[in-house]
């Protein structure tokens, strides 16, 4: 059975016996991945539910180090969460609203102190969004029945996607593994349910009595991040300067780009040298800002009230993309093997991959003698964030000119970016090794040069990122050993290409078959 099924049917089955529980003397919201105030269904039913009783609602995070672990979440991301969290608490004080964050080392001890709490403070009714990964789904399943037997009501909600998983089935009922049908089916869902764009109102303002009662939950300071998932004091300033964190700079950001640049996003998104795109996803990968909220502001300001497939436009592009994300949301859910390191496609289960160190060393590096490469790797080193397209191209070059395992790419990225997310990341890779749901051939393969001279044509990004070729005039900056470049490379210390793209080419080609051939 999948996980989301177990879960639907645990909230169904206790339903009538959790509405019978009275309020109690508080209400909790428990905060995972959904780190704002605004439009946020869970909190804002916590709040309803304390409202309509007079009780106190209180909110809570639990930091988890083993699942930071079993999901690499990076360092910076975790830093990330922290500084919003802190920035949350403060703006819950002014409406007499404690949010506790606690640390719970052991992952399995997390539903009994929830509950612990739970009787600490006569909460009676917890409410929390779904978070979609496989241990995660299990574990609220199992915190619904065991809450009630407790004698409290756990409500767990959908949120997160703007479209819930399972409700865009084929004709016959079946999940949809193709983006395009499945697009189609997100659009016209949106447009025959308004509903789903809906705004959740923020919580109300607790009673006054809350402060008195809950005193020490407010006095409480933010746990630091667990030791192996810290930053040094540079990073945390840096990526403090980079990507400063809350609801409003998200909503300022979000405002930006559609009074800006969303008009021209489908002619400015693929050039990384430029600000084409929203630069949104640190935000939405902590949940400082709801993809339902992106989607109506951006239709509220288009002058096409409705989805349509009219890609030209930036605006219907750009809520495209957002819809990629719920996407790979319903694919974890209808497939979670897929983003549990396995392929889509059995078949390409056989394909030999390489584990070569040092080339995994030279691409994390950004030292691969690949200038489009190498400023990508040298981006998410600094700024914890990579470009879309760069994203593609690095992903392409490890899988396909290394044939380096996937697996490993996909880890890395996990472990560095500011934005990583299970979902995304794991769909990412799957599209660009050819593992995943995406029904592109394997034999489709990225050739490095041709990306650089097509999406930075004048080199801009490239210089930006690898000081070494900042010198390098015209198309040389794209391949500087092949193109009178070599003096200024070899003497600034940029490496030679690590493989012949022709032959990695050649020899993917040939693994791809021969693995896919072998089953
Ligand atoms: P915009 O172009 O402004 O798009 C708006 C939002 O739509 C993004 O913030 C993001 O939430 C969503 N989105 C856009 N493209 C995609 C996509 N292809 N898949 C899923 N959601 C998308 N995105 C992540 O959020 N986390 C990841 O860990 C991640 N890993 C990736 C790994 C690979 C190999 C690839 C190819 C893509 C990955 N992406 C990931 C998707 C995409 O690269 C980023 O979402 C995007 O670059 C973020 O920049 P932006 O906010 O300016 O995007």
């Amino acid at each position: 059975e999948r996980p989301i099924t177990t879960l639907t049917k645990a909230i169904k089955e206790t339903q009538i016996q959790r509405d019978k529980i009275d309020v109690g003397d508080a209400v909790i919201h428990w905060y995972k991945t959904d780190l704002r105030l605004r439009d946020n269904k869970s909190l804002h039913l916590a709040s309803e539910k304390a409202k309509s009783k007079g009780v106190p609602l209180i909110c809570l995070y639990l930091i988890s180090p083993q699942d930071f672990r079993a999901h690499c979440t990076a360092a910076v991301r975790v830093d990330f969460m922290l500084r919003n969290l802190k920035l949350l608490k403060e703006n819950f004080a002014e409406s007499d609203i404690p949010l506790y964050v606690e640390t719970i080392e052991k992952r399995r001890n997390l539903p009994g102190r929830l509950i612990e709490l739970c009787k600490e403070w006569g909460a009676k009714h917890v409410y929390c969004n779904i978070e979609y990964e496989v241990d995660e789904l299990r574990r609220e399943a199992q915190l619904t029945r065991k809450c009630l037997n407790a004698g409290i009501s756990f409500n767990a909600v959908h949120d997160t996607c703007i479209v819930d998983p399972g409700e865009l089935t084929t004709a016959a009922g079946g999940a949809l593994s193709v983006y395009s049908p499945w697009h189609r089916k997100w659009c016209k869902y949106i447009n025959d349910h308004p509903d789903a764009l809906k705004e959740f109102p923020a919580a109300s303002r607790n009673p006054v009595t809350a402060r008195q009662k809950f005193q020490k939950l407010f006095e409480q300071a933010i746990p630091d991040a667990p030791e192996d998932k810290s930053l040094t004091a540079e990073e945390h300033e840096r990526f403090s300067q980079l990507w400063p964190v809350g609801g409003d700079e998200a909503m300022n950001r979000l405002t930006k780009f559609i009074s800006e640049r969303i008009k021209k996003y489908h002619t400015t998104r693929n050039l990384p040298a430029g600000d084409g795109t929203s630069i949104l996803s640190p935000h939405l990968a902590v949940g400082a800002l709801a993809s339902r909220t992106c989607v109506r502001e951006a239709l509220e300001a288009s002058p096409v009230k409705k989805l349509t497939d009219d890609r030209q436009q930036g605006c219907m592009m750009w809520i495209g993309e957002v819809a990629w994300r719920d996407f790979y949301r319903h694919v974890l859910c209808n497939w979670p093997f897929v983003c549990m390191n396995k392929c889509f496609k059995p078949e390409y289960t056989n394909i030999e991959w390489e584990y070569n160190q040092d080339h995994f060393k030279a691409w994390v590096e950004g030292k691969t003698g690949f200038p489009i490469v190498d400023a990508a790797m040298r981006q998410v080193k600094h700024m914890a964030y990579m470009h879309n397209r760069c994203r593609m191209v690095v992903a392409s070059f490890l899988a396909k000119d290394l044939m380096l395992d996937w697996r490993m790419g996909e880890r890395f990225f996990m472990e560095h970016l500011i934005d990583g997310d299970f979902a995304s990341n794991s769909g990412g890779w799957g599209f660009s090794a050819s593992c995943g749901v995406d029904p592109q051939p394997y034999f489709r393969i990225f050739n490095p040069l041709l990306q650089s001279e097509k999406f930075d044509e004048q080199g801009d990004y490239i210089r930006k990122w690898v000081p070494e070729l900042r010198d390098v005039k015209g198309k040389a900056i794209h391949d500087p050993y092949n193109r009178g470049a070599e003096a200024i490379a070899k003497k600034n210390g940029y490496p030679k290409p690590i493989v012949d793209h022709k032959m990695a080419r050649e020899r993917c080609l040939e693994r791809y078959k021969r693995g896919i051939g072998r089953s």
